[in-house]
């Protein structure tokens, strides 16, 4: 009997080589700690965000690219202002402070602040019973937790978003004065999460914050006690004109097919409460480290390898969206793109939307993941900056890492470097690397 030894194919050997690059290489992991350290506060149309945006296309430069661009976006500016205060006011005028952030777009109280009488509920239905006379003068608590019983924690996080972004147009339609919503978290603690609120036109402006979800469980438990309890908070932001900020492009033209390009980004601003590492710091400097690890270990990729560090994901969603027109302007080619947007943890495998063919083959794929423990390659992908690209046509998927903790950090001031551990991030950077290599290496 003959014994053969076991043999790997190129792409195997390949995959191999990207794997033992990244986890011996902390670049990207150096990088992504002075984008955090020197750029936090980089909320879009902040000064703090175009400075990220010349730190990204620096580091771009640095890797010998083909093309380097600041791709200009129009792009919405608010300002937190001040650091916001709130205490509940129960019985004999004690007052226990406790931790708010304003939502993202809200206004603010005014110097004085706002007190009211608080009244606690789980969702929009319950404004509609309550009506008019219970809900006029009064500060809406929304206190529906994330639902704690969903593996899928994006799908919990979906599921009780409506009350941070909708919570304040629904509550004002009943005269309500403000709104507190508990923290969009599975965790308790004291850390309050931010994220984006939209105004309805036709419905007054109401001021809106977050509160830690140790804080709400103290107010709900505090108006058991004494239905009177009141609120009160203070919050100072406002809105300032549009004003002119950047997609960072960067690419390695491609050998066969310069016209077909693959996308791979994640978004360069983030809540200025935290650092914005797991989200999305990381998934910039993850996608750029395909970039740097392609030209490192000199693979010539067939199409054109776009890294990009989309703007504006978390106001106004405006990046994506521009990118999306400049490439129809140009009549560019979108072969696949991928988005980075999930934090950096354990990496578990890739979400991806595409015809049945193609989709079955890119599925296909996760035989060469499975030696690295990442074997969770489903239907499904995308994200808010590579969404737009679908009306192309082109396939769209998502990097999958472990979800169990990423909303403990998410919008939070709890989102800093120190959360993102250095081999969980480089075992994504690999990934992410290894799979933009066989889609276009396998031409799927
Ligand atoms: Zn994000």
């Amino acid at each position: 009997m003959i014994v053969t030894a076991t043999t790997f194919s190129q792409e195997e050997k390949a995959v191999k080589a990207i794997f033992d690059w990244a986890l011996t290489d902390t670049t990207a992991y150096h990088n992504l700690r002075l984008l955090c350290k020197n750029h936090k506060g980089r909320i879009t149309g902040t000064p703090e965000a175009n400075k990220a945006v010349d730190f990204v296309a620096e580091l771009m430069q640095q890797m010998q690219l083909d093309r380097v661009e600041k791709q200009p976006v129009t792009v919405p500016r608010w300002v937190r202002g001040e650091a916001e205060k709130a205490f509940i006011i129960s019985g004999q005028n004690e007052k226990t402070e406790v931790p708010v952030s304003a939502l993202g777009m809200s206004i603010g109280t005014g110097e004085k602040g706002l007190i009211a009488q608080v009244i606690e509920v789980q969702n929009f239905k319950e404004i509609e019973t309550l009506g008019t006379k219970n809900i006029a003068g009064k500060i809406v608590f929304f206190n529906r937790p994330m639902n704690p019983t969903l593996i899928n924690t994006f799908a919990a996080y979906g599921g009780a978003g409506d009350q941070r972004s909708q919570g304040a147009a629904q509550a004002a339609r009943f005269g309500a004065v403000g709104v507190v919503v508990r923290s969009l978290t599975t965790a308790s603690d004291n850390f309050p999460h931010t994220g984006v609120m939209r105004y309805n036109d036709t419905i007054p402006k109401i001021p809106a914050v977050a509160i830690s979800t140790k804080g709400a469980d103290l107010l709900s438990t505090t108006l058991k006690n004494n239905p009177e309890t009141q609120f009160s908070f203070r919050t100072t932001c406002y809105q300032l004109p549009d004003s002119v900020s950047y997609n960072v492009i960067g690419e390695i033209k491609g050998s066969e097919f310069p016209d077909q390009i693959i996308t791979v980004g994640g978004h360069l601003d983030a809540w200025e409460t935290g650092e914005g590492a797991h989200d999305d710091g990381a998934g910039c400097m993850q996608s750029l480290d395909v970039l740097r690890i392609f030209r490192e270990l000199r693979i010539k990729p067939k199409r054109t390898i776009r890294a990009v560090a989309f703007m504006d994901e978390e106001v106004a969603q405006r990046g994506g969206k521009e990118y999306a027109r400049q490439a129809e302007l140009k009549k560019e080619t979108h072969y696949f793109a991928l988005e980075a947007d999930r934090g950096a943890y354990m990496p578990k495998g890739f979400g991806i939307s595409a015809p049945d063919e193609r989709l079955e083959k890119m599925l296909a794929l996760q035989k060469y993941f499975e030696p690295y423990g990442i074997d969770d390659f489903v239907k499904g992908g995308g994200g808010v900056d590579i969404g737009s690209l679908a009306k192309f046509g082109t396939p769209l998927s998502s990097f999958i890492p472990e979800m169990q903790r990423y909303f403990d950090v998410h919008h939070s001031g709890y989102d800093t470097f120190e959360q993102v551990h250095l081999r969980e991030f480089q075992l994504g950077s690999a990934a992410i690397a290894s799979f933009i290599y066989l889609i276009d290496k396998e031409d799927l």
